[in-house]
């Protein structure tokens, strides 16, 4: 049964992390000329009303992109954060005001060109009704459906290139090994794709199993950045960071970013800290 709903977590540390790293990725791809595909396995809603009754109720969003807004001046210096802080402006429903935050069918669709294609994937219903009431460009497909079996079936595809967003919810802990199991599959159709997968950092460590998964289906040329917001309380089980791999990262990305978000860390709190490697198994 699927009860999450992105809508209560919009905007927070974690959607920042994962945006900010996918509008790079964007960035990277959008340098040649010849054309996407883009997937979003789990695309949630697409835009989130800040005032929405789920959105307003745990406001998530004041400590994650809601600290970046109110610096943008400063974190401008930044061209990545510069023109990802530029983009969400143009998402707001008056100039200066942050009252909306969009998904990553949002980021992925407002980038795309004539040559490019998205496909988005939602399984619940009712997220999926929100998604197709959404006004998107003509290049995008939005899917009802389960992203992994899709994404799988779906390839090879006719672009010469792939980018593809695996973000699950991780309600329950097998997803774990079934992304892994997806996006090894999908490797093997689609060597060159460019893989995003998000995760969670739990105490129990869960996305090991991920990792793992990885590493034994033989994918490599993994970059890892990790956002540890701060160490966990004795007892806490709920999320303590944000994780991202990239799956043949393009060059370059990796100081992007961490030059991007060791800007962000003060913002984020004392005790938060990044980590980004070039993961190999270990
Ligand atoms: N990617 C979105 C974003 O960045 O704005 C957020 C996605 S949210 C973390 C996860 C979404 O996946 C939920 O909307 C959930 O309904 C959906 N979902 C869960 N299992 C799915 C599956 N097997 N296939 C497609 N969507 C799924």
């Amino acid at each position: 049964m699927l009860s999450y709903q992105h809508a209560y977590h919009a905007g927070n540390f974690a959607d920042v992390h994962k945006h900010l790293t996918l509008f790079a990725v964007i960035d990277h791809l959008l340098r040649k000329r010849s054309s996407v595909t883009y997937m979003d396995t789990h695309a949630g809603r697409g835009l989130y009303p800040l005032a929405a009754e789920e959105t307003a109720k745990l406001q998530e969003y004041r400590e994650g992109v809601a600290r970046l807004w109110q610096a943008r001046e400063r974190l401008g210096d930044d061209l990545l954060l510069g023109d990802w802080l530029t983009a969400l402006g143009r998402m707001q429903s008056r100039a200066g005001g942050l009252d909306h935050y969009p998904g990553s069918p949002w980021w992925l669709s407002q980038r795309l060109r004539e040559q490019d294609r998205l496909m988005l994937f939602e399984l619940h219903p009712g997220e999926h009704g929100h998604l197709a009431q959404q006004a998107l460009p003509d290049n995008v497909q939005r899917i009802h459906g389960d992203g992994l079996q899709g994404l799988v079936k779906r390839l090879p595809v006719p672009s010469p290139r792939l980018c593809v967003l695996v973000d699950p919810s991780y309600e329950r802990k097998e997803e774990y090994a079934e992304v892994a199991e997806a996006v090894c599959q999908a490797m093997r159709k689609a060597r060159h794709a460019v893989v995003l997968v998000w995760y969670p950092l739990l105490p129990a460590g869960r996305h090991r199993e991920l990792l793992e998964g990885l590493r034994d289906g033989g994918v490599r040329k993994i970059w890892r950045s990790e956002l540890h917001l701060r160490e966990p309380q004795q007892g806490e089980r709920g999320m303590i960071g944000s994780g991202m791999l990239v799956i043949n990262a393009p060059w370059g990305l990796d100081e992007r970013l961490e030059a991007a978000v060791a800007k962000i860390l003060p913002l984020l709190g004392e005790t938060s800290r990044h980590r980004g490697d070039w993961w190999v198994g270990e």
